[in-house]
C-alpha cells in the first residue's frame, strides 16, 4: 500500500469544504430518478440478499437518495445518517447490529420505521479521493457481512461513482465546463421542488455578455471562445460550493444562488459583474456584461423564474449594460 496515498486520503477525509465542492461537481442532488443508478440498487440486493439499498449523498445537513430500492424514502437528516459515518471512514462502515451499538441504539431510524438493524456501507469516493455519499445496504434483522459482501460492494460503490462521473461529462458544457442548460434547468427545477419544504430563499441570475458579437466579428470566432470560458473561470471563484452555473446559450449563463434573497443574489451579481469588467484577456481588450436578477415565489416554475431574470437582464441592457438589475416582481407591480 502506498503511504503517501493513504495520508492524501486522510487529509481528504477531513476537508469537509472540498467534499461538498466535489459533490456539487455532480450537480446530481435533487435531480429525478435515472435509470442506470436504480439497475445498480437493484442489483445489489440480490447479490447480497438485503432487503434495501441506497446511493445515498451526503450534502451539509442531509443525506439524500439518488436511488433507493426496496424503500420509500428520499432522505434523512445527516444526524441519523449511517451513511454519514461511512463517508468519514476510509473503508466500508459496518454495524452488525444496530440495538445493541450506543451509537444507533437511539436513533429514531432505529427505534422507529424503517427498524434499521444493520447496515453496511461502502463509500463513493470521486477520482479526486473525496467521499461524497455512500452505497448502503441495510436489514430489518441483525447480520454480519463477509469480506465477500463488502468487496462486492466496493465494486458496485466504483461503478455508482463511474456513473456520476459519466453523468457529469454530459452534463458539462463542453466549451466553458459550466452546467448544460440541460443540466441547469434539471437542477433548478430539482430546487424549486425543493423549495417551500423549507423556508431558505432561492434566486437566479441571468448574465449576458455585453457586444459579444463585436468581439466575434473582431477578433474571430476562437477568440470569442477564448471569451466565454474566461467569463466562467472569472465567475467560479466567486460563487459558493452549493450554487449552479449554466450556459443557458451562446454567451448567457445562468447561476442558480441558494439560501439568497434577491438583495443577496444582487450582491453576488455585483461581484460577478466586477469580476467580469476587470478580467484581463491580453489583445481582445476589457469586455463587460449586464445581469438580472429575480427571487423565486411560490407557485411560480422554472420558465416563468427564467422570464423574471430575463426581464431584469433586458432592463440592465437598456440602462446601459455592464450592470445589474432586480427583477420587479408581478406581485410587486400588483400591490
Ligand atoms: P448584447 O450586448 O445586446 O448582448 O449584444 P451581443 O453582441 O452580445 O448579442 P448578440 O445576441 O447580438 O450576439 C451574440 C453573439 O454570440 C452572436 C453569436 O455569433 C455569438 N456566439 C454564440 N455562441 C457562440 C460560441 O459558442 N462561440 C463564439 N465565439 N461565439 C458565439
Ligand atoms: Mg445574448
Ligand atoms: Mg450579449
Amino acid at each position: 500500500m502506498n503511504p503517501q496515498l493513504n495520508d492524501a486520503h486522510r487529509h481528504k477525509l477531513g476537508d469537509e469544504a472540498g467534499r461538498l465542492l466535489a459533490l456539487r461537481r455532480y450537480g446530481v442532488l435533487d435531480t429525478a430518478r435515472e435509470k442506470h443508478f436504480d439497475v445498480v440498487t437493484s442489483l445489489v440486493r440480490d447479490v447480497l440478499g438485503v432487503p434495501v439499498c441506497a446511493i445515498s449523498l451526503i450534502d451539509e445537513t442531509r443525506q439524500w437518495f439518488k436511488s433507493i430500492s426496496g424503500l420509500k424514502a428520499e432522505g434523512t437528516a445527516c444526524e441519523f445518517a449511517f451513511c454519514d459515518h461511512t463517508i468519514r471512514s476510509p473503508g466500508c462502515f459496518v454495524v452488525e447490529d444496530a440495538e445493541t451499538d450506543p451509537r444507533f441504539a437511539a436513533s429514531p431510524l432505529v427505534r422507529g420505521n424503517p427498524r434499521i438493524r444493520s447496515y453496511a456501507g461502502a463509500p463513493l469516493t470521486t477520482p479526486d479521493g473525496y467521499n461524497v455519499g455512500s452505497l448502503c445496504v441495510i436489514d430489518g434483522q441483525p447480520r454480519s457481512f463477509s469480506a465477500r459482501d463488502l468487496q462486492r460492494l466496493t465494486g458496485f460503490a466504483e461503478l455508482v461513482v463511474e456513473q456520476l462521473e459519466l453523468r457529469t461529462l454530459a452534463c458539462e458544457d463542453g466549451l466553458t465546463g459550466a452546467l448544460s442548460r440541460r443540466a441547469f434547468l434539471d437542477a433548478a427545477r430539482g430546487a424549486i421542488r425543493h423549495f417551500g419544504r423549507d423556508s431558505r430563499p432561492l434566486s437566479l441570475i441571468s448574465l449576458d455578455v455585453d457586444h459579444f458579437k463585436q468581439v466575434n466579428d473582431r477578433f474571430g470566432h476562437p477568440a470569442g471562445d477564448r471569451v466565454l470560458k474566461a467569463v466562467v473561470e472569472a465567475c467560479q471563484p466567486e460563487l459558493r460550493p452549493r450554487d449552479l452555473l449554466g450556459r443557458m446559450g451562446g454567451e448567457e449563463f445562468a447561476v442558480l444562488v441558494s439560501d439568497a434573497t434577491a438583495d443577496m443574489a444582487l450582491h453576488c451579481a455585483e461581484r460577478l459583474r466586477r469580476s467580469v469588467a476587470t478580467l484581463d484577456l491580453g489583445k481582445t481588450g476589457r469586455i463587460t456584461a449586464s445581469f438580472g436578477v429575480a427571487q423565486l415565489r411560490p407557485g411560480v416554475d422554472m420558465d416563468a423564474w427564467l422570464e423574471e431574470a430575463d426581464a431584469a437582464l433586458y432592463a440592465a441592457k437598456k440602462a446601459g449594460r455592464n450592470r445589474c438589475e432586480v427583477a420587479v416582481s408581478r406581485l410587486q407591480v400588483a400591490a
